[in-house]
């Protein structure tokens, strides 16, 4: 069993390589030519960092450049406190969280909780993905129980077949079990040199009470690097599910 895990992560890293994620140890920076742009969209403040600020972290330090998309503000976030104000605090420690990763934040301006799925957001998406140019996009698993997290899904989704899968599209997790579901990953990258300031990231995001992200019941994020970890044999891992071409379904969009 052992062996076979071994060799299962390897076979992960080797697909990860084979994209141009990284020939991927974050030991070796990227040469300009291999440079690439990297886009994350998230639904709330505090979900790019927490579903996948580790790798974001190697990216920047090997030499991407990261932005980071919140499809909305966050402004429900925050009990007893009027949504002007919520997004005003949400904002500051997003990008106080940008700024530890080195990432430039965007807001794209949807409401927290009211989230939509529809033409205009498809297009108003798509562009703002497209003005980046990356060469990969990170997103939310479809799956999930928190509606605006499938919105920010599905509105990548959509950016990604309408760019004609110029970039490739990967899927993080995040509270796995009570938000992520049925995720079976494909892909492993080890965080563990960087584990500290994705914490110190997350840990930006002082109204959404970082401990119990790390930590609670319903999230524990310490607990999912842990286990991801073990999967690969190493100390703390971020994994993702890749999204693989979908011509068949570029087609049919065409008809
Ligand atoms: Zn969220």
């Amino acid at each position: 069993m052992a062996v076979s895990r071994r060799n299962f992560a390897k076979n992960a890293v080797a697909t990860i390589g084979s994209l141009g994620l990284s020939s991927f140890t974050g030991a070796n920076q990227f040469t300009d030519q291999q440079k690439m742009k990297v886009v994350c969209v998230g639904g709330h403040p505090d979900d790019p960092e927490t579903g996948c600020g580790g790798t974001l972290a190697k990216l920047i330090a090997a030499g991407c450049d990261v932005t980071i998309i919140y499809l909305t503000t966050g402004e429900a976030g925050i009990v007893g406190v009027s949504h002007k104000d919520a997004a005003a605090t949400r904002k500051a420690e997003a990008e106080a969280a940008c700024k530890i990763l080195n990432a430039k934040p965007i807001f794209a301006g949807q409401v927290d909780g009211d989230t939509l799925v529809n033409t205009e957001w498809i297009k108003k998406l798509s562009e703002l993905i497209a003005n980046e140019k990356p060469s990969v996009v990170f997103t939310h698993w479809p799956i999930d129980s928190h509606k605006d997290h499938q919105a920010a899904s599905f509105l990548t989704i959509q950016a990604w077949m309408r760019a004609n899968k110029k970039f490739d599209l990967y899927f993080f997790e995040v509270c796995s079990g009570s938000q992520t579901t049925g995720f079976r990953p494909d892909t492993y990258i080890d965080i563990s040199d960087v584990q500290h300031l994705k914490k110190k990231a997350v840990y930006c995001h002082t109204s959404q009470d970082p401990d119990a992200i790390y930590s609670s019941k319903d999230c524990n994020h310490a607990m999912m690097e842990k286990f991801r970890g073990i999967e690969m044999n190493v100390n703390a891992a971020e994994a993702f599910v890749k999204m693989e071409g979908a011509s068949g379904l570029q087609n049919m969009m065409n008809k």
